[in-house]
């Protein structure tokens, strides 16, 4: 077909966001009047500098706004898909523009539908998070993250692709988090943070299927008053869930990593070293150490 006008590059992108909306309602909401996003979407193209991001999901949180990033050379490798002038590999086995903006805007209805049901354990719709991978499996969308293999072996996969209607796959995920939140909750309890010396707190998971020691926080404070030396010690630490691990595993887990060799990804050590006087704490000198294998 000869078409009047070349479309402009931001008119491809347009038309291709436009496209996979349509497709992602019509899976997910069937004949409801509502559309697949409350908030405004933008898609754009960038210059990655590298060949390695094909697109990029990101929130403006200045206009409410979903940001999908498209790199020049995938929209490149589009233009020439389109005119066939492409070798097989990349016409039949590399993602396409399609596959990219489908992957990205999962990141984004995951994030509204299902961030606030569990608020205490953030990205929710990380790549390697069980929530995202069973939606982008119920949408038939790809992603060249290596967790899809380890994800593949899970019953929650084997669930998820049986399911047709997304109703039934709301209900199972909703379930999947209330697990993730009496994990939350024992954790959050005073009663643990003593035993365990140590607030915990999650994230889901960039890219690890399993359990990841992410960050830990330590700060020891020694504080004289008087002729006595008061040692106190705050710690906090930060798992990251990835999509092959259940809820249940969780908590036998965590204790098992806090105690063995493992290091965490980032650590931060801490001595504060202060005064009371007057019953105000003036601190003398901090002495921080990073570890960062981030
Ligand atoms: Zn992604």
């Amino acid at each position: 077909m000869q078409r009047g006008k070349q479309l402009s590059r931001q008119e491809i992108l347009d038309k291709a966001l436009e496209k996979e909306l349509k497709y992602l309602k019509k899976k997910i909401y069937y004949r409801q009047r509502r559309s697949l996003l409350y908030d405004d979407i933008r898609i754009e193209e960038v210059d990655f500098k590298n060949n390695e991001t094909a697109g990029l999901y990101e929130y403006d949180e200045k206009n409410f706004t979903h940001v999908i990033k498209i790199s020049s050379e995938e929209l490149d490798r589009e233009i020439a898909r389109g005119r066939k002038r492409v070798d097989a590999y990349t016409r039949f086995l590399g993602l396409t523009l399609r596959d990219i903006i489908r992957h990205e805007l999962v990141h984004a209805f995951v994030t509204e539908r299902y961030q606030h049901i569990t608020p205490q354990i953030g990205h929710i719709n990380a790549d390697a998070s069980p929530i995202f991978l069973s939606v982008l499996t119920f949408v038939k969308g790809k992603t060249n993250h290596d967790c899809k293999w380890a994800y593949k072996e899970t019953d929650l996969y084997k669930e998820v692709r049986e399911i047709t209607d997304y109703a039934d796959l709301h209900a199972k995920l909703i379930k999947l988090l209330m697990e993730y939140r009496k994990v939350t909750d024992y954790f959050s309890q005073d009663e643990t943070v003593i035993r365990l010396a140590s607030g915990i707190h999650f994230n889901f998971s960039p890219r690890s299927p399993g359990l990841e020691k992410f960050t830990q926080f330590k700060t020891d404070y020694k504080i004289r008053s008087g002729e006595k030396i008061v040692l106190q010690e705050a710690k906090a630490c930060r798992f990251n869930i990835g999509c092959n691990v259940k809820p249940e595993q969780i908590i036998e887990l965590v204790k098992r990593k806090l105690k063995n060799n493992e290091e965490f990804k980032y650590r931060e050590e801490k001595v504060v070293y202060a005064t009371v006087k007057n019953k105000e704490v003036h601190i003398l000198k901090e002495d921080k150490k990073v570890y960062n294998n981030l």
